[in-house]
């Protein structure tokens, strides 16, 4: 058996971040920047109110309340090709530029109106310079670099690249996830099951994980135990897909086919990892596509993408911090758990926070890697290391599952 790191390290050592690609804006949320954004001009580009009021001179309003006549309004939008003198004020609105002459703003709500034609107006406040005015450059400076490349776009730097103009970015594109299931006993239908026939579950886990994960899954099928049918599989996910996981067939049975025909066609490492679940695993390259061999039970396939597939994915899609992501947390354990069996054990946790934030995590139930149901209690794994003893109270290392807790 192997540690985790080092299957890990090799699988990430044998990935590269996909080819960038210039995509536009509205497709690139969750995506990670290939390039450096820079601000062509500055934002404010102009000088203009934050507030609905009046443009001032702000020197005219130190005896306030006074009286100013008003020579026009300036709407949001309008080039404000306006001046105001001594004694003077622009009706002005949020957004508009500042007439020629002003230094100041007063809020409407600081205001009244004289007459029914609105060309005098009383200014009850009197204001300082630069009173609610937004200056050229206060969000961004010409010329600086707004985001930098390796940055995931969030919703807000999607409208910070709308803002400089960059409809168009450099980004990593989505992995195209090719997901496989192997093994005659699996049926993908509502129809009775004969016995030794089981639904194809990992199928469906692994889409939806891929897909949760931001990135694209494409859905390859499954593949009987067959040497020429999973080949065929292998084959068609590599000609279409960024990466292929596929399930089953990796452990020691007579009919594990995955394994001969992945060594014929591929570049394979087969490791058993000194973890539970999820011991088998095997990396290798096929037609030049990242082929990842998930184990077979439901829970290890689960838990071998969270921990293998993931970081993998992550790193091809051009996270930095695809080796630990962002789900490691602290819990207070709420179980007293010992083993010692060589392997670091990742245990199903329901968890919860106390009043206090502090999240707890105890057993979600039955922890065979068969038992799927006890699974989908669960919201983090929590890592016990080999021959720890971890008693009811200690603060252990666990991995959130994105149940949203
Ligand atoms: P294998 O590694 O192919 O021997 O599979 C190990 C165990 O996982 C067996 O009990 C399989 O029936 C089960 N298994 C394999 N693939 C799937 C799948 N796609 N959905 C549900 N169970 C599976
Ligand atoms: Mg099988």
């Amino acid at each position: 058996m192997i540690p985790l790191s080092e299957a890990r390290e090799h699988v990430l050592s044998r990935v590269e971040p996909l080819t960038p690609r210039r995509v536009a804006l509205d497709q690139v949320l969750g995506l990670v920047l290939a390039e450096p954004v820079h601000a062509h001009d500055s934002i404010p580009g102009f000088t203009n109110t934050a507030m609905d009021g009046y443009a001032v001179r702000a020197c005219d309003t130190a005896g306030a309340p006074v009286e100013l006549a008003v020579v026009g309004a300036i709407a949001a939008g309008d080039d404000g090709d306006l001046a105001i003198g001594a004694g003077q004020a622009a009706r002005i609105m949020t957004g508009a530029p500042l007439p020629e002459g002003a230094d100041a703003v007063v809020k409407v709500e600081s205001t009244r109106r004289l007459d029914e034609s609105a060309d005098r107006v009383r200014v009850e406040e009197s204001v300082e310079p630069g009173n609610h005015i937004r200056y050229p450059g206060e969000d961004v400076t010409a010329g600086e670099r707004v985001l930098a490349a390796g940055l995931a776009v969030t919703p807000g730097r999607v409208g910070l690249l709308a803002s400089v103009g960059a409809y168009e970015v450099a980004v990593h594109p989505r992995p195209r996830v090719g997901v496989l299931s192997t093994g005659d006993e699996l049926l993908d239908s509502a129809v009775p099951l004969r016995r030794g026939q089981i639904r194809d579950t990992n199928r469906r886990i692994l889409l939806s994980l891929v897909q949760q994960a931001g990135f694209e899954g494409v859905d390859l099928g499954i593949a009987r135990d067959d040497p020429a049918e999973i080949e065929r599989a292998f084959r068609a996910g590599a000609a279409g897909c960024d990466a292929v996981l596929s399930s089953g067939g990796v452990s020691m049975g007579d009919y594990d086919y995955v394994k001969v025909v992945l060594d014929r066609i591929g570049d394979m490492r087969w490791m058993q990892i000194a973890i539970k679940p999820a011991k088998p695993f095997a990396f290798g390259v096929v037609d030049g596509i990242p082929v990842l061999g998930l184990p077979g039970n439901p829970v290890s396939s689960m838990v071998s993408f969270e921990l293998l597939a993931k970081p993998a994915l992550r790193s091809m899609a051009g996270f930095a911090d695809a080796e630990v992501g962002p789900n490691l947390v602290k819990a207070v354990c709420g179980d007293d758990i010992h083993h010692s069996d060589g392997k670091t054990h990742y245990v199903r946790c329901a968890a919860r926070r106390d009043s206090s934030g502090v999240l707890h995590v105890s057993s979600a139930g039955g922890q065979g890697s068969h038992q799927l149901a006890a699974m989908t209690r669960a919201d983090a794994l929590a890592v016990i290391p080999d021959g720890a003893a971890v008693r009811r109270g200690d603060l252990v290392e666990a991995i959130l599952l994105n149940t949203g807790i």
